[in-house]
């Protein structure tokens, strides 16, 4: 079985050479020990750890699972020790304020951590993901106090988190929660219900877990007006920085699941547990979108992992395996046939790999420069300044998390593809990326959830456009100063023609939607699809732009490294840029195909 190799070559490239990281943190209050040294050692620490401890666990923990005995989850053998290896080295600290035990370095550098965790091992990482998440929200909305007491061991390590959203009758549509919070007369409540599909619900690898969870106080409004968040820890704390006396809440079984099988889903029982309210009375789901908003561009990282993983394998697998010779005259005559590589349809599946997994993972490094800004707005007060950056990200974070998730897919699916039937056996870890990444589109708000958000919220309801009309514009100044290079004109026209053709189909769609009310739903993945594919567009033409510059300058990696970036955005460009056109399309066809047929009508069984 392979194993992970971290892409620092290429990430230090975007890091470096396109979004100039080291001016970008000498600009942040936040960044002041982010020296590129800094940066430097942190990566490479990072990336041996995701290579040397968490790769090896990949397989077996998807092999052995996780167990429930005696109402405790019991993680994959390894798992704990890994665990404490990552509690040990400080990296669930890493980008969490000082004040609560953090280092206190930028966000973005905890995004590269995680996109190097969830690379080598997604399961694994879901543990001090969901830990991270309510990290994010007892900052931004939990008292002092209880700062003091969940923040340290959250960020040590030592203590892990959830988020407890989801009940059986609802997923989505979170306005359904049923789960009551009663208050008592010491300011607690004691909530009661069940959830659902709760990642690290229950572990062996910390110490406590601190719930994060959706319920509604007696005599709440009905909908999502009446739903406030509370802190339910599994041990309630002893007042001393350690854990007291078990609270009400049990994992009631473990679910049975397609993939990340290392990771413990868990049904969540609360029997009158004991809760703390964060934030407001009936205003949970405003909060819980903190935490959404961070786990969503976490999930987003799901997107590029499995097809950075994939292709890597699938890359070797290329280079050894001969079939047949080569359409255009034997390239390796001293064998007994070519390499798989030498096919084009197959470098068509490597490519498109390689494809979405750098200009994915572009895409999170030009977001992550925008989370810095809005999370240094919210620790300094700067409310104003945190708005701003939540605007534009708030644009991009569904396209990241829809967008990129489903291209995951279709990666982990072409790596099974370039290993034939090999791929579809299990000892080589393909299918194994398949099943594990499956999950992607679906938590975490689903790519159709994902869409209305885009267009429905974002676009149509909340900006009539002007969020289109904004990022459009950044794209095409860009398109408009890269013109003169010969090497980057192709690109940059196409980007001017795709600027254009997004505003119009904003519009158009705008008013088919005053007079269909259906028009929101029936388009709004095509145009999640194609805003994704033209954002995708834009990093190639940035990556290009950088290339070819440096291929005039010089610049700290090779010229081959340089004209593969300009080789691989032509390949975009070409193969599957056109894509967006066919969403175009789809995007503006009448509703009528999609509504006609009554739900009785859908088919005839009897
Ligand atoms: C492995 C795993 C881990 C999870 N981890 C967590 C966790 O840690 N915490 C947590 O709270 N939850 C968790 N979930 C739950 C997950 O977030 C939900 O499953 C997800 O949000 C979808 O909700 P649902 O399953 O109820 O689907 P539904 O809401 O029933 O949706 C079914 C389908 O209908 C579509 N749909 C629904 N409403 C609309 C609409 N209005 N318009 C158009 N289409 C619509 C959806 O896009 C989807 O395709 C997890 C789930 C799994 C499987």
């Amino acid at each position: 079985m392979p194993v992970y190799k971290a892409p620092l070559r290429d990430m230090k490239f975007l890091l470096n050479e396109v979004f100039d990281y080291p001016g970008h943190y000498t600009r942040l209050k936040t960044g002041e020990n982010a020296t590129p040294d800094i940066v430097d050692a942190i990566l490479n620490e990072c990336g041996k750890f995701c290579e040397e401890v968490l790769s090896p666990l990949y397989q077996s923990g998807d092999e052995e699972g996780c167990k429930l005995d005696n109402g405790e989850v019991i993680t994959p053998t390894g798992y704990r020790e890994a665990y404490q290896q990552y509690a040990q080295g400080g990296w669930q600290g890493l980008s969490a304020p000082e004040a609560y035990g953090g280092q206190g370095l930028p966000a973005s550098m905890g995004l590269f951590k995680q996109e190097m965790m969830g690379t080598a091992n997604w399961s694994f990482s879901m543990y001090p993901g969901l830990s991270m998440g309510a990290m994010n929200t007892i900052f931004l909305h939990g008292s002092e106090d209880q700062k003091q007491t969940y923040l340290v061991p959250l960020t040590e390590g030592r203590w892990g988190g959830t988020m407890c959203l989801t009940e059986p009758q609802c997923g989505t549509d979170l306005g359904q929660v049923k789960t009551k919070a009663a208050p008592q007369e010491d300011g607690s409540f004691k909530l009661s219900g069940t959830k659902i599909f709760i990642s690290s619900g229950d572990h062996d690898l910390t110490e406590n877990i601190v719930h994060i969870v959706l319920a509604r106080l007696p005599d709440a409004p009905k909908g999502t007006r009446g739903i406030s968040l509370f802190i339910v820890p599994k041990f309630l704390p002893d007042g001393n920085g350690g854990v007291g006396k078990a609270n009400g809440v049990t994992c009631g079984s473990l679910e049975k699941k397609m993939g990340i099988k290392a990771s413990a889903t868990c049904v969540m029982n609360f029997d009158e547990a004991t809760g703390f309210l964060i934030g407001p009375e009936n205003e949970g789901l405003n909060c819980m979108f903190t935490f959404m908003n961070t786990a969503r561009i976490g999930t987003a990282i799901q997107g590029v992992g499995p097809a950075e993983l994939s292709y890597q394998w699938a890359l070797d697998y290329a280079r050894d395996r001969r079939s047949m010779r080569a359409l255009s005259g034997k390239k390796e005559p001293d064998q007994v046939a070519d390499s798989l590589i030498h096919h084009a349809d197959v470098r068509r599946m490597l490519l498109t790999q390689k494809a979405i997994a750098e200009g994915g993972r572009a895409m999170l490094y030009y977001a992550a420069r925008l989370a810095d800004h809005m999370v240094e707005g919210h620790t300094t007060g700067d409310e104003k300044k945190a708005d701003a950056y939540d605007d534009r990200l708030g644009f991009l974070t569904p396209i990241l998390k829809g967008f990129l998730t489903e291209l995951g897919n279709e990666a982990a699916n072409l790596g099974v593809q370039v290993f034939g039937g090999h791929g579809y056996i299990r000892e080589h870890g393909m299918e194994q990326i398949v099943r594990d990444t499956r999950i992607a589109t679906l938590y975490e708000g689903t790519t159709g959830i994902q869409a209305l958000d885009l267009l429905g919220r974002k676009v149509l309801l909340m900006t009539q456009g002007g969020a289109v009309r904004e990022f459009t514009l950044k794209v095409a100044n860009f398109a408009r100063k890269t013109l003169t290079d010969k090497r980057v004109r192709p690109f940059s026209v196409e980007l001017l023609k795709l600027t254009a053709q997004w505003n119009v189909l904003t519009v158009r769609l705008m008013l088919a939607a005053r007079k269909d009310r259906d028009v929101v739903s029936s388009a709004a993945n095509d145009f999640l699809m194609y805003s994704g594919y033209v954002t995708m567009a834009y990093m190639w033409a940035r990556m290009a732009a950088v290339a070819s510059d440096k291929l005039e300058k010089g610049g700290s990696d090779s010229e081959d490294f340089y004209r593969a970036k300009l080789a691989t955005a032509e390949f975009y460009y070409e193969r599957l840029l056109p894509r967006a056109q066919a969403h175009a399309t789809g995007m503006l066809s009448p509703t009528r195909s999609l509504m006609q047929l009554a739900p009785e009508h859908m088919a005839f069984t009897d």
